[in-house]
């Protein structure tokens, strides 16, 4: 099996044959099509956050499924699938009351250390990253970290809604269920941004502002639903949210990017009674300020993570929405690249160019 390998902050990936264990009790080998390259990938690969090296990155993967391991009855080889980093165990209070993606409990799914590692670098183990490594033409995963879809939709777009379109419309949808006739404020337009506007526009928002400071990507959000699009780089973005909202301000503002500094400036883009929806990674330690007598008129800040998911049924509705015609994940996919190439891909997102780049294992 073919990997990507990371060996520690700021050294490039490196290309190299791993093995996979054959599937255990509720495991299951998928032959991994397309993994779209996330900004979450970057952050780890920077050191912003930890990760014991060596490990394989990669979770935004979608495949179709090889082999399972023994008890495994809601796939079959053959079945089409998507990743997702928010695997459940399924019988923790998290999962029982509906909120799977916080999952208490993620150990569960995770092999015993008398196990032998899921994934192997000539004798040694490596880390499995967020219960998936799609940076790898296999995945050896649970069973809860997959959902099936339907054959018909392609894999490279598939792969898509492993992360950024989960994460973006789930935001929308599941954390801040934004309401029909809303206005709605997006800070920063890279795949999740874009992914949460047109979750706006599905969702039935009046204004979906989008703001960046890429000229590019700001079409983009045009095209994918905004009906206002600020430069924040040549004019201030404020002014021109309160001119747009008479004054009162954006009922729902998504912060993208993960910059403390836009999170408080979206913060104070709020409406009364308005929400602020954290959807973009900070570093570790990162703190936000802001001011209490914002919150007296119920101004409110809410965690997201991976879009509060239930992964394994909005995937398909997802899907659906793209077979549809009502989900744009055509323009998203903006490059493919081979596996050997995905430094370059990486290059390719700290200079903001295009939107989602995957690594096409076809290639
Ligand atoms: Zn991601
Ligand atoms: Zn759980």
């Amino acid at each position: 099996m073919r990997a990507a390998i990371y060996t520690g902050p700021d050294q490039p990936l490196q290309i190299q044959q791993i093995q996979l264990a054959d599937p255990a009790h509720s495991e299951v080998l998928v032959e991994v099509h397309a993994t779209g390259l996330c900004h979450t990938d970057l952050h780890f690969m920077q050191g912003h956050l930890p990760l014991l090296a060596p490990a394989v990155l990669g979770h935004e993967s979608a495949g179709i499924v090889r082999v399972v391991g023994a008890g495994v009855s809601y796939l079959k080889p053959g079945d089409h699938v998507i990743g997702c980093l928010s695997a459940f165990c399924g019988c923790c209070h998290m999962c029982l009351s509906g909120h799977p993606s916080i999952c208490e409990d993620q150990d569960a799914i995770n092999r015993d250390p008398d196990q032998p590692p899921r994934l192997s670098l000539d004798g040694q183990p490596l880390t499995q990253f967020m219960n998936l490594s799609g940076f790898a033409d296999h995945m050896l995963v649970h069973e809860h970290a997959l959902a099936k879809i339907d054959p018909a939709m392609p894999l490279d777009r598939a792969a898509l809604i492993g992360c950024a379109v989960t994460t973006g419309v789930g935001a929308v949808m599941h954390t801040a269920k934004v309401t029909l006739g809303s206005s709605v404020l997006v800070f920063g337009c890279g795949a999740v941004g874009l992914s949460a506007i047109q979750g706006a526009r599905l969702a039935g928002a009046l204004d979906i502002i989008a703001i960046d400071i890429n000229v590019q990507r700001l079409q983009m959000a045009a095209a994918f639903g905004a009906t206002h699009t600020i430069n924040s780089k040549s004019v201030d973005a404020s002014t021109e949210v309160m001119a747009i909202t008479e004054n009162r301000g954006v009922d729902y503002a998504f912060e993208a990017v993960g910059d403390q500094q836009l999170a408080r400036q979206a913060f104070m883009m709020l409406r009364k009674n308005g929400t602020l929806v954290l959807i973009g990674l900070m570093r570790e330690g990162a703190e936000i300020s802001l001011p209490f007598q914002q919150f007296i008129a119920q101004r409110k800040v809410l965690g997201s993570d991976m879009g509060s998911n239930q992964f394994r049924t909005d995937m398909q509705r997802l899907v659906k929405f793209y077979l549809d015609g009502r989900l744009n994940l055509d323009d998203m996919l903006s490059a493919r690249i081979p596996l050997p190439e995905i430094n370059q891909g990486f290059e390719m997102m700290k200079r903001g160019e295009g939107i989602r780049t995957i690594v096409d294992f076809s290639l």
